[in-house]
């Protein structure tokens, strides 16, 4: 039997696995990813949980890494804003430090693959939209991981409004102002400025920096005008999103995961998929399954699990 590593390099925590050929895992090991302290600690990191997983073991025969940012090939991290990788080759250092094949991925583009992998029944086409801080996503067309020159899948930051919402990505408009955590916060802030009323303030964290996602269900739930106004927003964009992905890739599948929407999905899916069909050309939009995540934390492992393999073996 042979071996893979894979790991989940994200801004809190690195998350690594040891596989078998199957896909089953065998051990795992989780450190701080302490990146604040730079690029070097952050690589020393990497190749503890990498060690600590290969050791005593002979046959492992690659390594996946994936990383919250911009892979446009299997050699660099070229853009990642909570990790400090700035172009930085940490395929190639993998590659030539463990002597054995390395594939570096985004993180939530492998997050669809592996749900899409662990899927019911083959599927040939589908979007993953992943609604967190951020909000990442994930093509499979054709049955492939689709990321163009290498970078493509920025889901999120597919632009709805003209001059709208300013976005984490320094763009205005983007799906992720108005879906993603980060953006509700913003908004969230502007209304408490403004002096409305809402029982979202007293879920803040106390420097303000941060909102849970079960915060938005307490309150949706106690029946919170904020909170039921900031989640029916963002189920609209993310129902628009949906709706110019089924024009423009004619899907079978749609996967949710992420905090959000784990937290407020029995309320955002039936009003996504009621904007999703008004707003999509009508021929198209029938045969649609809307799924949620399965694998939830393991989700991008499991992806770059299968990324490797599929480069090892060439399957
Ligand atoms: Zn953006």
């Amino acid at each position: 039997m042979s071996y893979y590593v894979a790991l989940d390099v994200g801004g809190s925590k690195v998350l690594g696995a040891l596989f078998d050929a199957k896909g089953k895992i065998i051990a795992t090991k989780k450190v701080k990813t302490f990146a604040a302290r730079g690029t070097d600690f952050v690589y020393q990191q990497i190749k503890l949980v990498i060690d600590t997983l290969l050791e005593g073991r002979k046959k492992v025969k690659g390594i996946g890494v994936i990383v919250p940012g911009i892979v446009l090939n299997h050699d660099y991290v070229e853009f990642c804003p909570n990790v400090p990788f700035d172009h930085f080759p940490l395929g190639m250092l993998l590659r030539e430090e463990y002597a054995m094949p390395v594939a570096l991925g985004n993180d939530v583009s492998l997050a669809v693959y592996g749900e899409w992998k662990s899927y019911d029944r083959p599927v040939d086409h589908a979007v993953g939209l992943f609604v967190g801080t951020g909000v990442g996503g994930g093509l499979i067309l054709d049955r492939k991981l689709y990321t163009g020159q290498g970078g493509g899948g920025e889901l999120g930051h597919m632009v709805l409004v003209a001059h709208g919402a300013g976005c984490g990505c320094g763009n205005e408009g983007c799906l992720e102002a108005y879906a993603g955590k980060a953006g509700l916060l913003r908004r969230l802030k502007a209304a408490q400025t403004r002096g409305r009323e809402s029982l979202l303030y007293d879920y803040l964290k106390s420097d303000g920096s941060m909102i849970t996602s079960e915060a938005f269900r307490t309150c949706y739930e106690a029946g919170d005008e904020l909170a039921l106004e900031l989640i029916d927003q963002a189920s609209y964009y993310l129902g628009l999103a949906v709706a110019n992905f089924i024009n423009m890739l004619h899907p079978e599948l749609f996967i949710f995961g992420g905090g959000i929407m784990e937290s407020l999905h029995p309320v955002m899916l039936p009003r996504i998929k009621q904007v999703a069909k008004n707003n999509a050309m009508p021929a198209l939009g029938t045969n649609l399954e809307f799924s949620m995540s399965r694998l939830g934390d393991n989700a991008g492992i499991v992806g770059s699990f299968y990324q490797i393999y599929e480069m090892v073996n060439h399957a």
